[in-house]
This record gives C-alpha cells, structure tokens and sequence, in this order.
C-alpha cells in the first residue's frame, strides 16, 4: 500500500501561492481569525495557523474576543473586520457560544473573503460547481491530494462517511464536479461495510477513531482519511484503522500527516486567491 503523504501536496500547493503572490511583495495578504473564548484546541489551531500562513508568507492575526461577549457587540466587532480593507480573509473559529447566532454571522460574511466557504452564498457555489466561490478547506484538501498523486476521479465509484456541511456534503460536490458516482453515508445507511466496500475512493469523515477496517475497504481502493480523533491512549488518530487496511487499499492517506496538513495549505492559497480577485 503507497502511502499519500500530505507534504509533498502542501509543497505543490506552496508553489501555486508563491505563483500568486509574485505581485504582493513587502505587503503580503492578511488573514483574521476570529476566535471567541480560550478553548484549547482553538488556541493551539491558531498558534498553528498563524505559524503556517507565516511559513507561505502570508500575514496572519487573532481577532479573539470574550466567552461571554453580547451577541450584538460581536456583530459590530465581526463587521468591523470584514469591512478591513487590510483583511483579505477570515477564518471564524466554530462552534461560537449560544448568545452569538452563528447562522446571522455567516450570512454576514463578506462571501469573497470568507475563505472556508461557510457563508450561504459559497455554499450555493460549490452547490452549482462554480470554480469562482470558496469550499470549505478540508473537503477541497480531498481533491488537491487525489490530483496531487495523479489519482483519476473521473468516472470511479467514490463513497464518503460522513455528511456534515463542513466536509461530506461539500466534497461529494466536489467530487461530482470531477465527474465520480458519489455516495454519501450517515449513521442511518444500512449495510456500511458493503456500501464502502464499493467505493474506488473511499473517503473517511466521520469522526469516529479506527471505525473502518480492512471489511470496509475493498480490493485496490483509494483510502482518504479526514478524521482526527484521540484515541483511548490519549493517541491522535483517523477513523481508519491504518494497520487494518495494509492488505485491501492500494493507496491511502495517514494521520497526523495526512490530508490535516494539506487543509491548511488550501486555507493559504484561498487567502492568495481572495487577495487577488479582490485587486481586480
Ligand atoms: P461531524 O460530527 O459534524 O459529522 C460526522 C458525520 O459522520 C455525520 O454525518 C455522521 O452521520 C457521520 N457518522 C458518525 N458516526 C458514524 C458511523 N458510526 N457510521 C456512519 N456515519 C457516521 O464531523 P465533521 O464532518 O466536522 O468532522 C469529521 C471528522 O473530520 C472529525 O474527525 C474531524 O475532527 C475531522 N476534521 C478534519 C479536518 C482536517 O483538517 N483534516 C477539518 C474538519 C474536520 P449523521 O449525519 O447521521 O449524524
């Protein structure tokens, strides 16, 4: 079984937003990440982030604000930010506490800077296969690392776990739009096992550590493993048991190392991309 590395994707995609960012010199675009509370795996996704965009030579800052803020005052701090003119982008860290209604703030969200394509109006984009809105990082990660390694989407028969608005549902878009017969499971598909089984690409987003095993892969699959989960050692870990499918997949995505580093990568070259379209 070939294993999918996600850096040798992430440097593929490093090129594509140097390539973008020839014209940005001194002043490299900005990416505000709105974050509300501490929690821990926020803050250490930022810290990563941050780090990240650095490391593509983009600019990256926290917009953090408290756990108990007023819904109206986010508002008005949230439209400030999406005004900036020095904002290219914004990545809102999910999910915000219950006094702020999340779904006003992603209607608000200026769709060309809204770079994990949370807002209605991207959604409706990659609902249609237009190529000019913003999907959500993660699924488009699936796409550059099948492309990245020359995998042919066309055609195949591709199966997802998972079907939140994040990851499955975009990328079954995605993956439609690249011409496969997609299927989407849920906790309520009978027969799971089978309906994977069946899969030429069979893609794991479903937040559930090691739940596919070699029964779920059939013979030559491309394996691709969006989960992160820890286990019961306290161990980060995909929803596929790696070990399990050594003998069934052909081909198939680790974690940590995987597609995880691959969707902070898209994030870069979304915040390229909105700083471009916004000189036009
Ligand atoms: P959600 O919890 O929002 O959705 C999980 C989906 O999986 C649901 O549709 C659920 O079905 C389905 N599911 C859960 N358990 C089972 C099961 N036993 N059998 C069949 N289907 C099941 O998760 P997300 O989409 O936000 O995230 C999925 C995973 O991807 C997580 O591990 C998350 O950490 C990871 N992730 C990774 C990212 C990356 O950068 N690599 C970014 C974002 C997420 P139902 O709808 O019926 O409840």
């Amino acid at each position: 079984m070939e294993i999918l590395k996600g850096a040798a994707v992430t440097a593929a995609i490093k090129e594509q937003v140097q390539e973008l960012l020839k014209d940005f010199q001194g002043q490299p675009p900005k990416l505000a990440i709105v974050r509300v509370g501490e929690r821990p795996d926020d803050l250490s996704y930022e810290r990563g982030a941050v780090k990240r965009m650095e490391g593509f030579g983009l600019r990256a800052q926290s917009y953090a604000f408290p756990e108990d803020i007023g819904g109206e005052e986010f508002k008005r701090e949230f439209a400030a930010i999406n005004e900036d003119p020095d904002v290219a982008g914004i990545l809102l860290l999910k999910p915000l506490p219950a006094q702020i209604p999340e779904k006003e703030i992603q209607s608000m969200i200026n769709p060309a800077k809204d770079l994990d394509g949370i807002s209605p109006v991207n959604m409706a984009k990659v609902f249609a296969g237009e190529a000019d809105g913003f999907a959500p990082c993660t699924a488009e990660a699936v796409i550059e690392v099948l492309k990245a390694y020359g995998i042919p989407i066309s055609g195949k028969r591709a199966v997802i776990v998972g079907r939140s608005l994040v990851v499955g549902r975009p990328l079954a878009m995605l993956l439609l739009k690249e011409n496969a017969t997609v299927t989407l499971c849920h906790t309520r598909t009978k027969n799971l096992e089978e309906e994977c089984r069946r899969g030429e690409i069979l893609v794991a987003a479903a937040g559930r550590a090691r739940m596919l095993g070699g029964a779920h892969v059939g013979e030559g699959a491309v394996v691709i493993d969006v989960g992160i989960n820890v286990d019961a050692d306290g161990k980060l870990c995909g929803d596929v048991d790696f070990d399990a499918i050594q003998e069934k997949a052909s081909m198939a995505t680790p974690v940590p190392g995987g597609v995880g580093a691959v969707t902070t990568a898209v994030l870069a070259k979304h915040l390229a991309l909105a700083a471009v379209r916004g000189r036009r």
